[in-house]
């Protein structure tokens, strides 16, 4: 094959991927996006689709490693670490373990609320641009809780949250259960954030890819890379059809990236963060949002003919089978929260990775060690709320555009 001379080449077809591309051709620069697998066809494909804001403040919190070691005794418990050896795998949950601080858990929670208040904007800006059709609704959504104590606990942090710009509205539970005729008796309460919103991904990314493709970008699925070598002016790629040559490479890896950023001498603390999805067909009776199954962990979104419970989180390694135990928790919380928990036909039952770092915020920005190699990756559970921001920032550093928000809390040098 010949080796042509791309100005942009992306690695990674995912939602990070595709939405640098359409922010790197919106600012009119050339683009090719390459992808090992089919486009949108890996985490971005069976999640829940939320846009939430709400979830400024990351996992590591004060309190988080007493009960992530008591749900390590329970396979169905929202958090499972199967217990095996694996060293990386123990200095991530050291370092996610020392961030369970008061300090660092606002130091994340103030570097995600940026990002993802400006995504938020974004996204809706897009979808009216370029008329994606992906279910997008901003209808806000619920945490529903059955448990007194972790309704409490939740109400007790709004406050710090309407300081961050973000909308809260605490409903009792007889409230609620007024509101929401599709949930069992017994929920204590809720917490409503009006500011977010949802879509359906599989359709975001097969949008973004129809609008980037009617522009002319060329993207290639079933292309993966192999090895890149960065250059004083460019970097030379190693692809499964051959050499491809850019003057900018940008990794958009999601859960694969360290093995990728390890050939050029490079560190990303990424653990895949296994989760799982339950796509059946819309009950006659479905949330009128969506919602958070609180006490349990569990999404529950509805769209157009389709229902998807989605959740859990498992540090398992790359690890490819569908765990039948995982996917009963999913089950078993809708049945204990809603009257119609699943639809009849069962469509997709599904698990995906999550790109987590230690300290819940993505990297984003130039490589420290090479000018011409951009790394994207790291988006933990919102990829998806994160893609428009995150696609828009990416380009601003490329093209060397003042960005909308400061991207020191995402540079790649607090891992090196
Ligand atoms: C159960 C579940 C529910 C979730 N719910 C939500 C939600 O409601 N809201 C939200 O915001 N987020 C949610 N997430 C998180 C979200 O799905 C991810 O953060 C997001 O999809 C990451 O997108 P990405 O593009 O970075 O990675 P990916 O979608 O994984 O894309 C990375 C791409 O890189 C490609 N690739 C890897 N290696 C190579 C290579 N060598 N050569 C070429 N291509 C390569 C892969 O094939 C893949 O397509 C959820 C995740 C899970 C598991």
């Amino acid at each position: 094959m010949n080796s042509p001379q791309d100005d942009v080449l992306i690695i990674g077809a995912g939602a990070t991927g595709l939405a640098t591309a359409l922010a790197l051709s919106d600012a009119g620069r050339q683009v090719r996006v390459i992808d090992a697998g089919a486009l949108g066809g890996a985490t971005s494909h069976g999640n829940c689709g939320t846009i939430t804001p709400s979830h400024a403040p990351p996992l590591a919190a004060p309190g988080v490693p007493m009960r992530a070691l008591r749900w390590m005794l329970s396979p169905q418990a929202p958090l499972y670490i199967r217990p095996r050896f694996d060293p990386q795998l123990w200095r991530w949950l050291a370092r996610f373990a020392a961030r369970c601080n008061r300090q660092d858990w606002l130091q994340s929670t103030q570097g995600r609320a940026a990002l993802l208040n400006d995504s938020r904007q974004r996204l809706a800006d897009w979808v009216s641009r370029h008329a994606l059709d992906c279910e997008f609704a901003e209808k806000g959504l619920d945490y529903v809780f059955r448990q007194q104590a972790n309704f409490e606990l939740h109400a007790a942090e709004c406050e710090a949250l309407q300081q961050l710009g973000i909308a809260t509205q605490v409903i009792d539970g007889a409230d609620y259960l007024r509101q929401e005729p599709a949930f069992n008796a017994g929920v204590v309460g809720a917490i409503r954030f009006p500011g977010d919103a949802s879509l359906r991904p599989d359709r975001y990314t097969a949008e973004l890819g129809r609008v980037l493709r009617a522009r002319g970008v060329q993207i290639e699925e079933y292309c993966a890379l192999l090895s890149f070598d960065p250059s004083h002016d460019g970097v030379r790629a190693q692809t499964s059809m051959g050499e491809q040559r850019a003057r900018e490479l940008v990794l958009a890896t999601g859960a694969w990236s360290p093995q990728l950023v390890a050939q050029v001498g490079l560190r990303m603390p990424i653990q895949p963060g296994k989760g799982y999805s339950i796509t059946t067909s819309h009950p006659a009776q479905v949330p009128s949002r969506p919602v958070a199954l609180k006490d349990r962990s569990v999404f529950v979104i509805a769209w157009d003919g389709r229902m998807r419970l989605g959740g859990t989180m498992e540090f398992s390694g790359q690890d490819c089978r569908l765990n039948e135990t995982r996917l009963q928790a999913l089950e078993q919380a809708a049945h204990q929260y809603l009257r119609q928990p699943l639809g009849e036909t069962v469509h997709e039952r599904w698990y995906g990775w999550r790109p987590m770092t230690w300290d819940d915020m993505p990297v984003l920005g130039r490589s420290p060690k090479h000018a011409h190699v951009w790394l994207a990756a790291g988006h933990g559970m919102l990829g998806i709320s994160m893609s428009s921001g995150s696609g828009q920032l990416m380009a601003d550093l490329i093209t060397g555009r003042a960005p909308a928000i400061d991207p020191a809390p995402y540079r790649a040098e607090r891992f090196q």
